[in-house]
């Protein structure tokens, strides 16, 4: 469903199907910042005050670990939102006419 990392492609290769309905916005990075990225602040915290290493331990643990904890999960989380979205015929105020337009007018 998507033609590059978080560009959702106009079409599903498989069925056909539009989607033009999918608006995630600022979905995608929201439930990534709560649920990978404030755990993984917590982590980062509690190694610094158990610990107390020295800064350059967080440069080669927490810095990499925050970046990818905060940008792999986008792409899935973003697939379910599109997902949820269209399971639960979510729709901004106004997109009536183009859901009745992607599904027939039903
Ligand atoms: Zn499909």
């Amino acid at each position: 469903m998507f033609k590059s990392w978080l560009k959702l492609a106009d079409r599903c290769e498989h069925c056909g199907l539009d989607y033009r309905f999918a608006a995630p916005d600022d979905g995608p990075a929201f439930f990534s910042l709560c649920i990978v990225a404030l755990p993984l602040i917590f982590v980062v915290v509690w190694i610094q005050v158990a610990f107390e290493p020295p800064w350059w331990v967080h440069l080669l643990t927490s810095f990499p670990l925050l970046v990818a904890g905060c940008l792999l999960p986008l792409r899935p989380i973003k697939g379910w939102l599109v997902a949820s979205q269209y399971v639960h015929k979510a729709q901004e105020a106004g997109t009536q006419a183009l859901w009745d337009q992607l599904h027939g007018g039903k």
